[in-house]
């Protein structure tokens, strides 16, 4: 598909930060963004990178009242020969057409949604910052924009992909985060939109995550919304524990989001000749294996951070530090591989750069 460029005058360009440590995350954006819409009956039509703008809605769109909303995450790293490089980008675009599919939104077809990426991110080049550990984020989202109040599938919608250069996750060093396991708010059950990076799963996390971090927590780690008894995942990680020979994690089965951090990080470690343990987590085994020192390290794997080490995990009254509350071997060499391949630093032996 052609995608249409629309002209940026001069003196619209903003100015962007000298100081990279000062980007923070998701607060800037570029200077253009790409727009596509899906009319009912025409399919995907008016393509087009345009200067970034607000958008003009009318207030009854069914977006803002039953939520039917998708995105992506994912980012470009600027390498030390000056290119610029894409990190399994097709697996986002499959993951957006699961989640369409599940919000009952038209599948955006991959090639478009990697031309489009490539295309913004081409024109907005000098927007991918270099320091160590900066990227430029790549938001991609889809919303319903039918003017009307009904429960029903849209029959218009924009897809559009934003651009934000953020700073090191850890511009303050590779701190251990402390996780409360929730046990009264749940964030998905089985049938419901848990495996899909839809909004609404994130607006009903909210409420969990402001209490947690009023106690002192930095993030909950959720179970699963039936027995609220198995591990599912953090906010925005999925969550790995290492034991001696091997890393356990929960499996893929319908309530949790499918990482492509998780699926880079088991891949990696399998090469490295680890086991792997795709199974139900039983909270209160877990903490017996912590407590025993069964579990070596723990860690979360999430685009945003790369490798999450954990600290210490808090069940109902017990609060339990894993490895003293270190940063693990393992937990280490994972992301500095992951981030090393990334970044160019290390060569790409499994074909996940783009
Ligand atoms: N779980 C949730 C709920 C998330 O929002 C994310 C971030 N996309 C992840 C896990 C990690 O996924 P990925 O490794 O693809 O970023």
């Amino acid at each position: 598909m052609e995608i249409k460029k629309v002209s940026l005058p001069e003196e619209k360009r903003k100015t962007k930060i000298a100081d990279e440590s000062q980007l923070g995350f998701g607060k800037i954006f570029t200077d253009r963004m790409l727009m596509v819409e899906w009319k009912g009956g025409k399919g995907w039509v008016d393509a087009r990178i345009e200067p970034y703008a607000p958008f003009v809605l009318d207030p009854s769109c069914l977006v803002f009242h039953y939520a039917q909303e998708i995105f992506e995450g994912l980012k470009a790293y600027r390498w030390s020969d000056g290119s610029i490089a894409l990190f399994r980008p097709e697996m986002n675009a499959r993951r957006f057409n699961v989640s369409a599919d599940r919000l009952c939104m038209p599948q955006v077809p991959e090639e478009l949604f990697l031309q489009g990426i490539k295309e913004l991110v081409q024109l907005e080049k000098d927007w991918v910052p270099s320091a160590d550990g900066t990227s430029l984020y790549i938001r991609p989202a889809m919303i319903a924009v039918e003017p009307v109040l009904g429960v029903h599938p849209s029959d218009h919608y924009y897809f559009f992909v934003i651009l934000s250069p953020v700073g090191a996750y850890y511009a303050s060093g590779f701190n251990p985060i402390k996780l409360l396991v929730e046990d009264r708010y749940v964030r998905a059950t089985p049938g419901g939109t848990g495996e899909a990076k839809t909004g609404g799963n994130y607006a009903s996390s909210l409420k969990a995550g402001l209490e947690a971090k009023k106690k002192g927590y930095d993030q909950v780690l959720w179970l699963d919304g039936v027995n609220k008894r198995y591990i599912e995942e953090v906010g925005a990680m999925n969550m790995l524990f290492a034991y001696e020979d091997r890393i356990v994690t929960a499996p893929l089965d319908g309530s949790i989001l499918h990482g492509i951090t998780r699926d880079s990080v088991l891949t990696l470690a399998k090469s490295l000749g680890i086991k792997i343990e795709e199974r139900k987590i039983d909270v209160v085994e877990l903490m017996n294996d912590i407590r025993s020192g069964k579990v070596k390290e723990a860690f979360g794997s999430g685009t945003a951070a790369v490798v999450t080490p954990v600290g210490a995990i808090c069940y109902r009254d017990e609060c339990l530090t894993v490895d003293d509350g270190k940063v693990g071997k393992l937990t280490q060499k994972l992301y500095d591989t992951l981030s090393g391949i990334q970044t160019g630093k290390i060569a790409d032996s499994f074909g996940w750069i783009q």
